[in-house]
Parts: C-alpha cells; sequence; structure tokens
C-alpha cells in the first residue's frame, strides 16, 4: 500500500488566539482536503511571532508523513504580517524582492483606482514588503487580492504552501493550489447514522468492538445538542469495510433504530 497523503495547517494570527476572530479558514481547508483525499493530520495555531511560526513550519516538515503543509495568514502589508519572514527563515531561503508582483499590485491598485486615491502609483513601504518572499517559492495567483500565494517544493513529493488569511483570497488560492498540487488523492468513503435521543454511553462497546475488528475505519459519535440526535460517522479508505461497520450498529443496537 503506497504512503496516503496527509495535509496539515499552520494558522497565524494573534486575532484568532486573543478570540477576536473565528478560525474559518482551516475549518473550510479541512473540509476540502479531506474531500480530495489530503486529509488534514494536524492545525497548529500560532500568533504573529516569528519564532513560534518558525519553530511551527520546522516541525511539520520534520514530520514525514506531512505531504502538504498549508500555512495560513499574515501575508499582508503590516507588521505584523510576519509569514513570508518566517517562512525564509524556516527554509534557510533569503528574501527577494520579486519585481512580477509589484508589478501585479502596481496593476491592481490601478484597477481598483487606488493610484489616484492615494495620489501616486509608486508602491510603499507595505507593498514592497507584500512583494519581498523567500527564494525558491512558485508563484500562486490570487484573483481576489494582493498577496500571492507560494508553493515551495520540500522533496520527496511534499509541497508547503503559503495562502493569504483573508477568507476569500485564501479559498481563491486554494482552487489553483488544488488542480496543481493535489491530484491523485483518493477521499475516504463516509457514512452516517442517525439517532434521536439515543445516549451516547450505549454505543460504548459496539464502538470499541468495532474499533478492533475494523482498524481501517474511524468511528466517532456526535451528539447535536440542539437537534438532539445523535450521529455517529464512519469514514475509511475501504468502502465495504464502512458499510460493515454501519451495518454491525445497526444490527447490535437493538433498543434504537437511526431514522431513514
Ligand atoms: P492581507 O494580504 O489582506 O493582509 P493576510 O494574509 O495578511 O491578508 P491576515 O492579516 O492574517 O491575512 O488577516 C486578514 C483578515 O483575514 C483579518 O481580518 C483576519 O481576521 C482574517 N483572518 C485571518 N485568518 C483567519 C482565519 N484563520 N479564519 C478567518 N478569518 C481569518
Ligand atoms: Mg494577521
Amino acid at each position: 500500500m503506497g504512503r496516503v497523503p496527509q495535509s496539515s495547517i499552520i494558522v497565524v494570527g494573534n486575532e484568532i488566539l486573543r478570540g477576536f476572530t473565528v478560525d474559518t479558514n482551516s475549518n473550510w481547508l479541512a473540509m476540502r482536503l479531506f474531500r480530495c483525499g489530503f486529509p488534514v493530520r494536524v492545525i497548529t495555531t500560532v500568533g504573529d511571532i516569528d519564532a513560534d511560526i518558525v519553530s511551527a513550519i520546522r516541525e511539520h516538515i520534520q514530520r514525514p508523513e506531512l505531504t502538504r503543509i498549508f500555512v495560513c495568514g499574515g501575508l499582508g502589508p503590516t507588521p505584523d504580517d510576519r509569514t513570508y519572514v518566517a517562512l525564509a527563515r524556516a527554509l534557510d531561503q533569503p528574501l527577494a524582492y520579486r519585481r512580477e508582483v509589484g508589478a501585479q499590485m502596481q496593476n491592481l491598485m490601478f484597477m481598483r483606482n487606488m493610484a489616484a486615491r492615494r495620489g501616486t502609483a509608486a508602491l510603499n513601504a507595505g507593498n514592497r514588503r507584500m512583494a519581498t518572499l523567500p527564494q525558491g517559492g512558485t508563484l500562486i495567483r490570487n484573483g481576489a487580492g494582493m498577496a500571492p500565494g507560494l508553493a515551495f517544493d520540500l522533496g520527496d513529493g511534499r509541497y508547503l504552501f503559503a495562502l493569504p488569511g483573508v477568507p476569500h483570497e485564501l479559498r481563491a488560492v486554494y482552487e489553483d493550489v488544488e488542480l496543481r498540487y493535489l491530484t491523485g488523492g483518493r477521499a475516504d468513503v463516509v457514512r452516517e447514522l442517525h439517532y434521536r435521543m439515543a445516549p451516547e454511553s450505549m454505543f460504548h462497546d459496539v464502538m470499541q468492538a468495532l474499533e478492533q475488528e475494523y482498524p481501517d475505519v474511524s468511528l466517532g459519535s456526535y451528539p447535536q445538542t440542539e437537534t438532539r440526535e445523535l450521529i455517529l460517522r464512519a469514514s475509511g479508505p475501504d468502502a465495504q469495510h464502512v458499510e460493515a461497520v454501519i451495518k454491525a450498529i445497526r444490527e447490535r443496537i437493538t433498543q434504537y433504530a437511526p431514522a431513514g
């Protein structure tokens, strides 16, 4: 059996750690990565602190099972945007001004009529900072904003990506990443059972046994407190095994019947 591709996410931003912003980016990315067969193994959140971003990146790179690493946020023009600088340190690459990125920014400023408002078409220090990138990265177009995405080839079929933090920009850049770097994955099969009002603890023994019987199926219990519904969700690479687990739960839990 070949190596199952796995992803990881590093979310960067003080606003996340302080509770000002809900981290919707990693939720969205996790959903997309799962669907295209590169499920997320770990998510790390760090603040806008160079040393923390660098060590998170290095830790993820040191885990060979993580074949796609996403660093999200902190690509912008202000001094609290440190991701490119941290990436340069973590990858041991010098930072260099990329003229094509600067030119692209000037185009965007022109199109958005920003040059007129600012009274100049020249890039300011913040703009130049956004175009100063670690060497060795392949640019990924950002159709929704100024900060480009970056892809780094880590060797051995592994890649690291930098994505902007603004959610609609992250999504726009990710679409290109998926087309170019996330091919050939096989999404796990997912099946669910929905029980009304069934107590979770009832499922303990059955779930424990099924974990042993089908080690390649991941089985979880998710109570929905608002609808009072209990969802049992099984997923795994082998559809027959996933089906067998679902069937076994139906058969072994006789006191309650799932809906549908
Ligand atoms: P920009 O290029 O626009 O400056 P950036 O890559 O620097 O983007 P950030 O400065 O980190 O991104 O964040 C920009 C905006 O996106 C902020 O309003 C921030 O709260 C929001 N944001 C950042 N990270 C996340 C996240 N994980 N989930 C949801 N929103 C986020
Ligand atoms: Mg930020």
